[in-house]
């Protein structure tokens, strides 16, 4: 099994030594993969880019069959060309876009939930999404689809299926149809109503053509790495998606 999203102190919001990690893993008996946040033209400058060349200098010793380097690339419609220039320059193993802003705004801050229902938020959140999947052809595995949810500034922050369900199918039929895998972020595993509802989203991705899903923890810590991703197997296979991780940009089945 593989945890396919963890962030070491490349990425400038985790402190975690790649060591410390592997440590766990080993515990564990789990491969990783690396994914380090690149968000280019994040309205911060410096914040979320790291230098690519002392990434591979530094953890090219580590790299093997069990250790992967890869990127989680924020996607906006901004910058999909500086996006994808940087996909085909370095030697990635694996690239997981991710929505971490919207019309520019972080969706972890107030600024963009300022002024909109629960529902003009989400669907807003459900339209970038898809206008960045159709412009970034290039990525691998397109990451947290609840992203939104842990930050959002509602009652109930849940993004039920059945409310966005016309979003949600968009986003998630474009991803079937471009053999883009879909991740499984095990983040919010401890709720179970998150669970259940991501379920109905996994079970919908296979019905419009999805097959593939990668897994991952998100881990900026060591005693996340790993965490819930034996759960994240378990419901792909009840959604008859296969597991897969990421090797030269190459999808690899999980036993
Ligand atoms: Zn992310
Ligand atoms: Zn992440």
């Amino acid at each position: 099994m593989f945890d396919s999203h963890l962030h070491t102190r490349f990425s400038t919001d985790s402190m975690m030594v790649i060591t410390e990690a592997l440590k766990k893993a080993e515990e564990l008996n789990i491969g990783l993969v690396i994914t380090e946040h690149m968000d280019i033209d994040y309205p911060v400058p410096e914040k979320f880019i790291f230098d690519k060349y002392a990434y591979f200098n530094e953890y090219s010793k580590y790299r093997n069959d069990k250790l992967l380097l890869g990127v989680e690339l924020g996607l906006k419609t901004n910058c999909v060309e500086e996006n994808r220039a940087l996909t085909e320059k370095y030697p990635f193993d694996f690239v997981l876009g991710s929505v971490h802003l919207v019309d520019n705004m972080d969706l972890f801050g107030d600024e963009f939930y300022k002024g909109k229902t629960k529902h003009e938020a989400y669907t807003r959140y459900l339209e970038y999404m898809l206008e960045c999947l159709k412009e970034h052809d290039f990525i691998d595995s397109l990451g947290h689809i609840d992203y939104i949810t842990r930050y959002a500034r509602y009652g109930d922050t849940e993004m039920y299926y059945k409310e966005f369900a016309d979003y949600i199918d968009e986003v998630l039929r474009l991803a079937a149809h471009r053999g883009i895998s879909l991740e499984i972020n095990t983040r919010r595993f401890e709720n179970e109503k998150a669970v259940k509802n991501l379920e109905t989203i996994y079970k919908r991705f296979y019905e419009l053509g999805g097959r593939t899903v990668t897994t991952g923890s998100d881990a900026h810590i060591k005693s996340y790495v790993g965490r819930n991703i034996k759960d994240a197997f378990e419901m792909a296979e009840r959604c008859n998606l296969k597991p897969v991780y990421f090797k030269e940009r190459k999808p690899e089945y999980m036993k």
